[in-house]
């Protein structure tokens, strides 16, 4: 099926973006880890949100995912790994399905996480960001997986579970060791481990690997007035546009970019 709109994130950006799509009777699919990993949902009451004075985080992010369900928009649980136009559509890879939309509207936070050292060199050529979709490659070998996805686990055991050899380590302070390919990474004790591969299953992606050729401005994602990216009929609204981080900032966003992306969508 393809979809209107395709929202990345299930934050109050992409969850604004949802529901006005859908009070415009639009199809929209929200991909999005578990929406509760909204780093809004540890904020406890909240005194500036307009006409919520004391609302919780959680509370917040579980009545507008009500109201987007309520609505009739769909949900996949995963992690986005890619997004790219292609022809008159945009694809996104999530785990190891595809989804297809018109449009579509980045809305996943801010990415913490600035890229190991190696990381970026050694992409593809050892480095992963998928267990279940580039694990095969790795049968029988030995791998190295760090990272803090809701799925950690699942991810780890399925790569045991076709042989590999899989030591865990934390992601402060590592660094992925080769040349041309992977050959082992350091830990922040200084110890090496030898291997074949890094599966870096981290919760977010940074957007310029979400989105290959996206443009970035101090590391956030560039938008125009209509929140619409430098790629066609991506759109991108939230705490991933810049400052201000803050709420009332990414629902405006939301409904902004839902807006422009279900005119501007492609095919
Ligand atoms: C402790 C705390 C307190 C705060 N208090 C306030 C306050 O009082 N007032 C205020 O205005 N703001 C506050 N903020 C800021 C506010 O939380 C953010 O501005 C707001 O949540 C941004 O919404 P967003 O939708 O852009 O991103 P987020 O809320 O970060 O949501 C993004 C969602 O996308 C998911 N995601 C990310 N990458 C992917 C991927 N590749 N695939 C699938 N899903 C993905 C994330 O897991 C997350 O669920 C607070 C923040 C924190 C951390």
């Amino acid at each position: 099926m393809k979809y209107d709109l395709l929202v990345i994130g299930g934050g109050p950006a992409g969850l604004t973006a949802a529901i006005h799509a859908r009070a415009r009777d639009k199809s929209v699919l929200v991909v999005t880890n578990q929406p509760t990993a909204s780093p809004l949902c540890k904020a406890p009451a909240m005194a500036n949100y307009p006409g919520l004075p004391g609302v919780t985080g959680l509370e917040l992010v579980e009545r507008l995912v009500e109201q987007a369900r309520d609505m009739g928009a769909e949900f996949k649980t995963g992690r986005a790994l890619s997004v790219m136009p292609m022809g008159g559509s945009v694809m996104v890879s999530v785990e190891n399905d595809v989804a297809e939309g018109r449009a579509a509207i980045l809305a996943p936070g801010v990415s913490r996480a600035a890229p190991l050292p190696g990381e970026e060199a050694l992409l593809g050529r050892g480095v992963s960001y998928c267990a279940t979709c580039d694990g095969m490659f790795y049968r029988g070998k030995r791998v190295v997986c760090a990272g803090d996805a809701p799925n950690f686990e699942e991810e780890a055991e399925f790569l045991r579970s076709i042989g590999c050899q899989v030591a865990v380590k934390r992601l402060a302070g590592l660094s992925i060791l080769g040349e041309d390919r992977v050959t082992g990474v350091r830990d922040a004790a200084g110890e090496e481990t030898p291997c074949d591969g890094v599966f870096l299953l981290r919760a977010s992606i940074a957007p310029g690997q979400l989105a290959p050729g996206l443009a970035l401005e101090n590391g956030y994602i560039k938008v125009d007035g209509r929140m619409a990216t430098n790629l066609p009929g991506i759109y991108a609204a939230g705490d991933c546009t810049g400052q201000p981080l803050q709420l009332a900032k990414a629902v405006g966003q939301g409904q902004t970019a839902a807006h422009f992306s279900l005119e501007g969508g492609q095919g």
